[in-house]
This record gives C-alpha cells, structure tokens and sequence, in this order.
C-alpha cells in the first residue's frame, strides 16, 4: 500500500482511494501510462502477480483507517472487469463496510461484456454495490477507436457502446471519457455521447484516469 518499490494494490490521489487489482487489458492504447511509467504519484503500480480478493481487501482496511475518502475507485494499470468476480466480491465488502455513503467507481474500458461472456456485468455491479462507471471512449468510430486503443478483438468500439447502454440501464451512473489529444476528435466523441444520452468528461494526458 505504501509508496515505494513494492508493488501497490492500494493507492491515493487526492481525496480517493484506487485499487489496482490486474495489470491485463483488452486494450492496448497507444498512449497508455503503463507504457512510459512503473506508477503513478510515487506508487509501484506494476504488479508481479494478481492480488486475490482477500488480498485486496486486506490493503483497503488498513487504507480505508487513514481518512475519509470521497471515493474508492476500481483503476490501475489494467481492465478491473478482466477480473470480475475480485471486483465484486471487493464491492460488497466495501458496501458492507462502509454503508451507503462512499462512492464506489468503476474505470473501465467498456469491454466488460466480451471479456465476461454470459454474464449480466453491469447489474452485477450494480447489485454489488457500485455508484458509478466512468467508460474510456477514446475514438468516435470503430476505426479511430482501432487505431488509438488497438482492442484485441474485432469491434471494439460497438462492445463499449453496448456497455454504456447496459450499465445505464442497470441503474448505475455512467460517464464517458476522453484524453485530450490531438488523436482523439472531441466534437466526434461528445456527439457519441450525447447519443447515448451520458456525459462526457475530457480527461488531461495524466496518468492514469482515462
Ligand atoms: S484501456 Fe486503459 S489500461 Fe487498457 S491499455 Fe488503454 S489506457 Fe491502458
């Protein structure tokens, strides 16, 4: 959990907690901090293996003693829905243990539902406690998604607008968000979002919160 040399599970920014509990992706963008860094705000955030639930829970109880977060927030270097059953099984107990008052974000890149074939992903965060999904859209179209994310299946940007259609009706808080950069045709993406009838945050070049 602390800074340093050793791998975080746990980290902070500001007033929020993060939790880096896989270092895989379905994605491959170009721009990813993971690329360039080993963390972000002096955390290690590169894993040397995957942290079991009961791993992660134990960093976030010793984290959550230190203050009052606003929000603890499913991100790291990696896709928290590649591994969905830690996340919910983390949700609940932050639920259980927090109450209703913290917000619990997911940050993820839309690909929840390939990655988690068969499974009802969105309403099974919602069910698990989670507020609030922020979803990458860093493309307005299937090709400039392709070449700024490199997806590792065909249709990648479809499988993030499907996901956004179903955490919304999952009842969860859904937002968008984009990296301002010249790649990344932002009047494009802001009128893919007004489709989907979400708002649209654009993110700074900054580590890790796209
Ligand atoms: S979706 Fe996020 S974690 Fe995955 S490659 Fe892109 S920026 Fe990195």
């Amino acid at each position: 959990m602390s800074r340093g040399e050793k791998p975080s599970i746990v980290y902070w920014l500001d007033d929020n907690l993060y939790l880096n509990i896989t270092n895989r992706c379905s994605n491959n963008c170009w721009f990813c901090f993971r690329n360039f860094k080993q963390g972000v705000g002096g955390f290690n955030l590169k894993l040397e293996r995957e942290p079991t639930a009961a791993e992660v829970k134990a960093a976030l109880e010793s984290a959550l003693a230190l203050r009052r977060w606003r929000e603890v927030v499913f991100c790291g270097f990696g896709e928290p829905t590649a591994r969905l059953d830690v996340l919910l099984e983390v949700a609940r107990w932050i639920r259980e243990r927090c109450g209703g008052t913290i917000t619990i974000r997911v940050n993820t890149n839309g690909h929840g539902y390939v990655l988690n074939k068969g499974r009802e992903v969105a309403q099974e965060m919602r069910d698990a406690g989670v507020s609030k999904v922020s979803v990458s859209l860093n493309g307005h179209d299937e090709a400039s998604y392709a070449e700024n994310c490199r997806p590792m299946f065909a249709g990648g940007l479809s499988a993030v607008l499907d996901f956004v259609k179903k955490a919304k009706a999952a009842g969860l808080d859904v937002e968008v968000s984009a990296v301002r950069m010249p790649e990344v045709d932002m009047e494009k993406v802001r009128e893919v979002a007004e489709a989907l009838g979400v708002q649209l945050r654009v993110r700074e070049y900054i580590p890790c919160f796209w």
